[in-house]
């Protein structure tokens, strides 16, 4: 496993692998749901490339980049024992030199949900990742379901922009008790780490009346709604039932639905969703 910093020794290391690459792009502080990503490029590629790259620019300036967790020893020691070729870790200002001001953006879809509590997040993460896939070349890459909206618009910038690749969206990897894996969980302490079970309760609930035949979304919505509404630490900043592909609130659940959510927990902001049909 190599772990590289420029473009160029990138560029010069990507050219030296030839079959099927994959990639998986991640943030750092690296969980089980990452390593379930790499190891699924593992099974279906050649090749894996994982680049680790705290992005600032989908960072809003009252966000926690600053405070975002990162340990790249412990990173590299959880992959290296995964067969990974390459890791890239750039600087920032490798990715955005002075000057730089070129952006990439997906429009509609990128309003609701996380897009209208961050409004310059997708921007920023559909920029970084379209010059992740120029940098590496993939013939695959791999994102989780867990963040949907991302890989909704990651989809739909493949497709707008012909990258020629594949998306493959993987699994949610939980805790034992339901709670969706994420770098940000640390920051859960106490009483916050037990109330945060309830999204999943929440999504819970409303796949059970789902399955009891219930499609009238905004039910749907009141179900997780209620759920939520009763733990009294949990914040709701938005509730969803939405088409999995255009991300359009929906009135009658038809075909393949994310049901999605956001809640805060004290400070720490936690999303979480289910795929229906
Ligand atoms: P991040 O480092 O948070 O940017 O995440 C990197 C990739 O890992 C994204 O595609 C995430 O959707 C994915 N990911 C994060 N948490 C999970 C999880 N609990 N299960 C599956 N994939 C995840």
């Amino acid at each position: 496993m190599r772990t590289l910093i420029g473009l160029d020794e990138l560029r010069a290391a990507r050219l030296s692998l030839d079959g099927v690459v994959g990639l998986v792009p991640t943030m750092g502080y690296l969980h089980e749901g990452h390593l379930s990503l790499i190891r699924r490029a593992r099974e279906e590629c050649k090749h894996v490339v994982v680049s680790i790259f705290v992005n600032p620019t989908q960072f809003g300036a009252n966000e926690d980049l600053s405070k975002y967790p990162r340990d790249l020893e412990r990173d590299l020691s959880l992959i290296e024992p995964l067969g990974v070729d390459l890791v890239w870790n750039p600087t920032p200002e490798i990715m955005y030199p002075s000057g730089y001001q070129t952006w990439v953006e997906v429009e509609t879809m990128t309003r609701p949900l996380e897009g209208s509590m961050r409004p310059t997040h997708f921007k920023g993460v559909t920029t970084v990742v379209a010059k992740l896939f120029n940098a590496v070349h993939p013939h695959k890459a791999y994102f989780g379901q867990k963040d949907a909206q991302q890989a909704a618009v990651i989809r739909q910038m493949v497709r707008d922009l012909n990258f020629p690749l594949e998306v493959i969206v993987c699994p949610t990897v939980r805790e034992a008790d339901g709670l969706a894996m994420s770098s940000r969980n640390k920051y859960l302490e106490g009483a916050d780490r037990q109330a945060a079970t309830i999204l999943f309760r929440a999504l819970n609930a409303a796949k059970d009346a789902y399955e009891d035949d219930v499609r009238n979304a905004e039910k749907l919505r009141g179900i997780m709604k209620e759920v939520l509404e009763s733990e009294p630490r949990a914040q709701i900043q938005y509730v969803s039932c939405a088409d999995y592909d255009t991300l359009e609130e929906l009135d009658v659940v038809k075909g393949k639905t994310l049901l999605s959510m956001a809640v805060l927990l004290g400070k720490t902001r936690l999303i979480d969703n289910f795929v229906l049909g």
